[in-house]
């Protein structure tokens, strides 16, 4: 068993990754599954955007990258034109050095692109990691989505505000996990449910408040049917303050505990262990999964991924390992950063187009390279062959960047929401860290008491107004759609900036980590478990000391009303 560099614990490569890792004629990892995690998410900045101008055309452009990285930022369009070539920042092969260190040098030199935005995009300027979109703002990680404002990892998502994992809803409001629902504020993993508030765990279900656990239910009040003149009128008495609303939140805190969750959320899927796996077959320890087949330790994977092992945030891809937003039509990727449409693509970063690269940077429409340098065929497989035996000897081969040596602010990346450290713990492992993430105090226009206390009170000029954080007084506006979404779902405006709010939901998700547990149910009239209490052991992201009654599929299901 392999041994964990990071954390010295031992952990396991199951054997169908052993086959992944052998086709690409891989040794076996050097880090466990949430070090490697770690380390690759620290190359994905989402959400801290800074402002630049474009080296080539000087035009001002906001970039993923902070100022204090040093690198050159071209806008998209300067950076796709032929205005420069990235293969005059080739170079040669060094026998004498790292090759990791030879390809980070070349990261550092070669301009990238501000943001990445690929596919049909109109109107998305303020956002980023999106494929296929149009008038998104501050969205992050945005597929095929429309009029989106502040959400993350939302896929096939209209008007939706404030939400987290959302998939094909429309006027979602402060939700996590959820999909296919309309019109709805502050559900956690709910499915197909329309007009319901505050609710976990619903399915198919319409008009419900404060509820857990319901399926094809309409005009329920915390669990409890009532009929619709009396559902109308409690909805509008919970919604007319935000007091009212707030107080709501806390009762339902307390009433959710008393019902069951599910083990995990794994749906229409054969043979898979993790969480939140939709439509897939073959996935181990996996979280996050939407339509993949044959896939260990992957996290933020959708649409048709293959035969992969240790990969994130990417869609569109076979035979790929240590790779991150490498996807879009790629086959047989390599430690790999940001790209579309490669083949036999290792150790690249923002190649787009290309075939047989080793150590290549900002690549277009090229073939055999390394180091971005060009050769003919034959060379290039005899040099590829002497570096990566020499990376082997060296333990560098499958091996990804070193974190001091990513392009990227730790506290920047996604890595600081799953594996938060302070700047003092940042700076002392020599990783980088944005002093500045660009947020203001102080200018408010308007105070924090006299934000209206109702959506119906809030006139159009807010809009206007800059407003103060009540949490950490960091200076905030109000976005017309997310106006509009609020005066839909009668809710009244947001007392915290967006980045307090978004920390707020990212507790309402869960760590990629799995529990060998047992299921807690203990309900006598379940007739399949005989003994009082049902033995059942599964893998699940809640952790022995969670306060929730944690239940197998079959407990969970009989329970569900
Ligand atoms: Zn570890
Ligand atoms: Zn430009
Ligand atoms: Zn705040
Ligand atoms: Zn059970
Ligand atoms: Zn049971």
């Amino acid at each position: 068993m392999p041994t964990c560099r990071d954390c010295q614990t031992e952990f396991t490569v199951e054997p169908a990754d052993k086959e992944i890792l052998a086709k690409l004629d891989l040794p076996e990892p050097q880090l466990c599954f949430e070090h490697a995690l770690q380390r690759r998410m620290s190359f994905r900045n989402e959400r801290h955007l800074y402002r630049h101008t474009c080296g080539l055309c000087d035009k001002p452009v906001l970039a993923m990258y902070a100022p204090n990285l040093g690198l050159t930022i071209y806008c998209r369009d300067c950076w796709f034109s032929d205005s420069w070539n990235p293969s005059d920042y080739g170079r040669n092969y060094d026998p004498n050095r790292s090759f990791l260190d030879q390809w980070a040098e070349l990261i550092k030199i070669t301009p990238q692109f501000n943001l990445f935005h690929v596919g049909e995009i109109e109107n998305c300027d303020y956002t980023n990691f999106t494929w296929n979109s149009k008038d998104c703002y501050l969205c992050f990680s945005c597929l095929k989505s429309e009029g989106c404002v502040y959400c993350k990892n939302n896929d096939e998502c209209r008007d939706c505000v404030d939400s987290l994992y959302i998939a094909k809803s429309e006027l979602a409001y402060d939700c996590v996990d959820i999909t296919s629902c309309y019109q709805s504020a502050w559900l956690t993993r709910c499915e197909k449910s329309t007009e319901c508030y505050l609710s976990r765990d619903l399915f198919n279900c319409q008009n419900c408040f404060g509820c857990v656990n319901l399926k094809h239910k309409q005009y329920y009040w915390y669990n409890e049917p009532i009929n619709k003149n009396e559902y109308e009128r409690r909805i509008k008495e919970a919604l007319s303050t935000r007091e009212n609303f707030a107080q709501h939140q806390k009762t339902f805190a307390e009433h959710e505990q008393k019902h069951p969750v599910e083990f995990a959320v794994i749906r229409n899927s054969e043979n898979a262990t993790g969480n939140s796996i939709y439509n897939s077959k073959s996935i181990r320890n996996s979280f996050g999964v939407r339509e993949g087949e044959n896939m260990g330790d992957v996290y933020r994977v959708t649409y048709d991924v293959k035969d992969s092992y240790r990969i994130n945030n990417l869609g569109i891809v076979e035979l790929a390992y240590e790779a991150i937003a490498a996807g879009l039509g790629s086959n047989k990727v390599v430690v790999s950063w940001m790209g579309e449409k490669n083949f036999s693509a290792s150790y690249t970063s923002s190649c787009t187009n290309c075939e047989e690269l080793l150590g290549c940077v900002g690549l277009r429409n090229k073939k055999f390279c390394i180091l971005n340098k060009q050769y003919d065929e034959a060379t290039y497989h005899a040099l590829k062959k002497q570096i990566i035996d020499k990376m082997k000897a060296d333990g560098e081969w499958g091996e990804n960047l070193a974190p001091a040596l990513i392009p990227q602010n730790y506290n920047d990346s996604i890595a600081q929401e799953l594996f938060p450290l302070s700047k003092a713990e940042v700076l002392a492992k020599g990783w980088k860290w944005s002093d500045d993430q660009g947020m203001t105090r102080g200018k408010e226009t308007m105070k924090p008491e006299a934000l209206p206390n109702s959506i119906s009170a809030t006139p159009e000029s807010i809009l206007k107004e800059i407003l103060a954080c009540v949490a950490c007084q960091r200076n905030y506006r109000i976005q017309p759609k997310e106006l509009a979404v609020l005066k839909t779902l009668g809710l009244a405006l947001p007392t915290h900036c967006q980045d307090c709010r978004f920390d707020e939901r990212l507790k309402r998700y869960y760590f990629p980590r799995t529990y060998d547990r047992q299921c807690m149910c203990s309900i006598n009239s379940h007739n399949h478990h005989t003994s009082a209490t049902c033995q059942t052991t599964f893998k699940t992201t809640y952790a022995p000391n969670r306060p929730e009654k944690v239940f197998c599929s079959p407990c969970y299901q009989a329970e569900l009303r």
